[in-house]
C-alpha cells in the first residue's frame, strides 16, 4: 500500500497547535486538513455545527475567614454569573460530596475533591449549594508552568439541573485553603453562555461495485486548552490523511469516508452531529473505524471493538498472522466510536497508548518531542490492514452488530435512563 509515516508524522507537525472546540484555532484547523484532502483530488467536504460555550468576563475568589486572601480561578464556561457586587457565604471542604458531606452545605460555596462529574454536579444541585469550586493540575506543577484549567458545565450538566456558579483554582491553591481551614469567602463571577461554530471535515472515495456499502473512518482533531493535540490526536488525523491518499488513488469496492471531527473533547460533539444530520448514511454505514491517540515513541498497539467478540477474534487473528503485535479487547471507548455504537454500528478502535510516564494527555505535555515517525507507523499499518480487508473483501469478514453488554456500556456512557 503507498502509505508512509514520515509524510503522515507531517500531518502531525502541521496540526501542533492548540485547536479548541469552537476557536479560530481549530477552524484553521480544519481548513487545513480541507486543504490536504482536496489535494488528493477526491470529494471534499467542511460541514459547521453549533456547540453550546460561553465567555466569562470575570471571576474571583477571596477567602475572608479565618485568614484573608484571593486566589487566581477561573469561572467555568456557562458558569451562572453571582451578583454584581458577589456572593459571601460559609465555604466548607465537602471531599467526595457522599451523603454525610452534604447534610448541612445549603447556601454555602464548597469546595469538592477532584472533578465535578455529572453525578456529583446533580447532588450539588439538589443540596442547593451557593456555589461549587474545583481544584485541577498537580502540586508538583512548577510556577512557570502551572496552568489553570478552563472547564465548562456542559449541556450533560445544565440541562437536568440548571446552572451553578462554579470556579476552578489550582490544586495546591484548595489545598491550601483545606490546610488553613477557609470557613467564609467570597465569589464573584459574570459569565454569558453563548453559541460557537465547530467543524467537521468529510472527504469520500466511491466504492468500485459496493458503493452503497460505506466504511466510515473517524478520527478528532480539537485539541483541549494548553495542549497542542498531537499525541490526542493530530496522529489519528494523520492515520487517516495517510489512508485517504492511498484510497484516493487506489478505490476499494465499498465506499470509504474519511471523517476529522471537530469538538471531541467537550463530548464527542462532531461526531454525534454527522449521525444525527445524515441518517442517510449512518443507514448504509457497514463498520466505523476510529484512531483516536497515537504516535508515542514508546507505547503499545491496542484495537478496541466496540461490537461482537466474533470481530474482535477476527482481527486478533489478522494481526496474528501478519505479525503484528496488538492487543486487542471487546470494550467501549471514550470517543467517537460511541455514537455510531449506538446506532447499532460496530467501531474498531485504533491506538498507540504510550508507555506510562512518556507521553502525555490534555495539558501542556503533549509535545512532539515525545512522537515519532516509527511509533505512528505501528498504527498505521494495523489500521491499514484491517481497512483492505474490510474494504475490498468480497463479503464483510466481521460482524456489523454490537452485542447487548456493549450496548448496555454505551447507554451508560451516554447517561440514557432505562
Ligand atoms: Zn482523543
Amino acid at each position: 500500500m503507498d502509505i508512509c509515516a514520515k509524510r503522515g508524522f507531517e500531518v502531525i507537525e502541521k496540526l501542533a497547535f492548540e485547536r479548541v472546540s469552537g476557536s479560530p484555532e481549530e477552524k484553521k484547523a480544519a481548513e487545513m486538513l480541507y486543504e490536504m484532502a482536496a489535494e488528493t483530488g477526491v470529494q471534499v467536504e467542511i460541514e459547521p455545527f453549533e456547540v453550546e460555550d460561553g465567555i466569562v468576563h470575570n471571576a474571583s475568589l477571596e477567602i475572608l475567614e479565618p485568614y484573608q486572601q484571593s486566589y487566581e480561578v477561573t469561572g467555568y464556561i456557562r458558569s451562572a454569573s453571582t451578583p454584581e457586587e458577589g456572593l459571601v457565604a460559609d465555604f466548607v471542604y465537602i471531599e467526595n460530596a457522599l451523603a454525610v458531606n452534604l447534610v448541612d452545605v445549603k447556601g454555602k460555596i464548597v469546595l469538592i475533591n477532584g472533578r465535578c462529574s455529572k453525578a456529583i454536579y446533580e447532588k450539588l444541585m439538589k443540596a442547593e449549594v451557593a456555589a461549587i469550586v474545583t481544584g485541577s493540575g498537580s502540586m508538583l506543577d512548577k510556577d512557570e508552568s502551572s496552568d489553570l484549567g478552563i472547564n465548562k458545565l456542559r449541556p450533560i450538566l445544565t440541562d437536568e439541573s440548571g446552572f451553578a456558579v462554579a470556579v476552578n483554582t489550582r490544586i495546591r491553591d484548595a489545598v491550601d485553603m483545606v490546610r488553613r481551614g477557609a470557613s467564609k469567602a467570597k465569589i464573584v463571577v459574570k459569565s454569558e453562555c453563548i453559541t460557537k461554530t465547530s467543524h467537521n471535515v468529510y472527504a469520500t472515495v466511491p466504492g468500485t461495485d459496493k458503493a452503497d456499502e460505506i466504511i466510515a473512518f473517524g478520527a478528532h482533531y480539537d485539541s483541549v486548552f494548553f495542549s497542542a493535540g498531537v499525541y490526542d490526536n493530530a496522529a489519528g488525523s494523520a492515520v487517516l490523511m495517510e489512508l485517504l491518499r492511498h484510497y484516493s488513488k487506489n478505490p476499494a469496492r465499498r465506499t470509504l469516508r474519511f471523517m476529522w471531527y471537530g469538538s471531541e473533547e467537550q463530548g464527542l460533539l462532531g461526531s454525534k452531529h454527522f449521525v444525527a444530520a445524515h441518517p442517510e448514511l449512518v443507514e448504509k454505514t457497514q463498520i466505523m473505524i476510529n484512531v483516536d491517540v497515537g504516535a508515542p515513541v514508546m507505547g503499545h498497539e491496542v484495537v478496541i471493538v466496540t461490537g461482537e467478540k466474533s470481530a474482535s477474534d477476527y482481527i486478533d487473528g489478522l494481526m496474528k498472522e501478519n505479525g503484528l503485535a496488538v492487543e486487542v479487547k471487546q470494550d467501549i471507548y471514550s470517543s467517537d466510536c460511541i455514537p455510531f455504537a449506538d446506532k447499532g454500528i460496530a467501531a474498531f478502535n485504533f491506538m498507540r497508548p504510550g508507555a506510562p510516564g512518556a507521553s502525555f494527555i490534555h495539558d501542556r505535555n503533549d509535545q512532539l518531542f515525545f512522537l515519532s515517525p516509527e511509533g505512528l507507523n505501528g498504527t498505521l499499518q494495523t489500521a491499514a490492514l484491517f481497512t483492505e480487508h474490510v474494504a475490498n473483501s468480497f463479503m464483510l469478514p466481521v460482524a456489523k452488530t454490537v452485542p447487548t453488554e456493549i450496548t448496555e456500556k454505551v447507554d451508560k456512557y451516554l447517561f440514557k435512563k432505562k
